[in-house]
């Protein structure tokens, strides 16, 4: 039976993984530090409360049992704070991931999955966006993943590491039968904001920017669902146990949708109306970010299943709906 280490299993992508795991009949041991995440959200198997940065911990847990590998969910997200507080994302993101891989080697664990994000391409220089794309970062959070996704790469060469990294363009949407969703704290995300919006529980939404050269003028990204991302983790893992290279795959269904065009999205789905705002644009936003993701689908085989933008505004309003006034219980 396969045992998987899931570092960062209790938050939003990393807990939606752990179900499925459990769906697999693979044993899983989360490690988290519930900075983010959140104890009721890991389904399956046993949860480790601790930090990256507890060697100790790292090394009690990894030479309790046998891993097969180690997944990698831990990260801080959010762009605006990594500009202005980038120690925190640099010791995060970078040396307390560094620390991890050591403990894997040090206890002979030779796979890994790495959460990385379309933020290590910065600005477009085409779309859809390949892996071939220039990795030009413009902020220090795709900065700390990209310099993640190069130690990789070096890892393999000196200690023969194979690693996936998944390139994630917006996550979003929630399990389709309400069992998990998305849950940070401050939420930052658009698809969760608009909703809490059309649910009263926020007086508008805003839109960050209507000057972009784009149809409407609002920021076009490319929306893929919590549990498609899964999907692709559990790929991974498969294409890593059949002797598969050390690569970088982007995860995106295709589709650009703009702000606006969510915003339209989530009023047919709930059927409430939803006060907009316009606001300035956000630092570090491109007009548009859309994943070329044939890599993945040939390579690893992996086929997204809920591609469309209202099935995961629909699953994400079901989540929402269940926990409307903020009470998670
Ligand atoms: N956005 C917005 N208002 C908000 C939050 C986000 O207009 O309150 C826009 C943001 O500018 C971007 C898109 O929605 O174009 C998706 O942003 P999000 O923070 O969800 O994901 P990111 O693209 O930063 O990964």
């Amino acid at each position: 039976m396969q045992h998987i280490l899931v570092v960062g299993g209790a938050g939003y992508i990393g807990s939606h993984m752990v179900w499925l795991l459990g769906q697999r009949g693979i044993q899983v041991t989360t490690f988290d530090n519930l900075s983010g995440g959140h104890r009721d959200a890991v389904l399956h198997g046993e949860l480790v409360v601790g930090d990256m940065a507890d060697r100790a911990l790292l090394d009690r847990v990894l030479s309790s049992r046998h891993f097969d590998a180690v997944m990698h969910f831990a990260s801080y997200i959010q762009v605006g704070e990594s500009v202005t507080d980038p120690a925190k994302y640099y010791l995060n993101n970078v040396a307390n991931t560094i620390g991890l891989l050591n403990a894997m080697r040090d206890h002979g664990v030779a796979r890994f999955v790495f959460s990385s994000t379309a933020a290590v391409f910065g600005e477009p220089q085409y779309s859809p966006i390949d892996e071939r794309h220039p990795r030009q970062p413009i902020n220090p959070y795709g900065r700390t993943k990209w310099m993640v996704e190069q130690a990789l790469a070096d890892y393999d060469r000196a200690y023969g590491l194979k690693s996936v990294s998944l390139r994630y363009f917006n996550a979003a949407g929630a399990h389709p039968q309400g069992l998990l969703g998305e849950r940070h704290e401050p939420e930052t995300h658009l698809v969760p904001l608009v909703l809490q919006a059309a649910a009263g529980r926020r007086p508008h939404v805003t839109v960050f920017g209507r000057d972009y050269d784009t149809p409407d003028g609002t920021c076009v990204r490319d929306y893929i669902h919590v549990m498609d991302l899964a999907q692709a983790h559990w790929k991974a893992l498969d294409y890593l146990a059949r002797g598969g290279s050390t690569s970088a795959f982007n995860l995106g269904n295709g589709d650009g949708y703009s702000v606006q065009q969510v915003v339209d999205t989530a009023m047919a789905v709930t059927g409430r109306s939803i006060a907009v705002q316009e606001g300035p644009r956000r630092a570090g936003d491109p007009a548009r970010l859309v994943a070329d993701a044939s890599l993945a689908r040939n390579v690893l085989g992996w086929e997204p299943q809920y591609a469309d933008l209202t099935t995961i505004v629909r699953h994400a309003w079901q989540w929402e709906c269940r926990h409307a006034g903020g009470t998670w219980a």
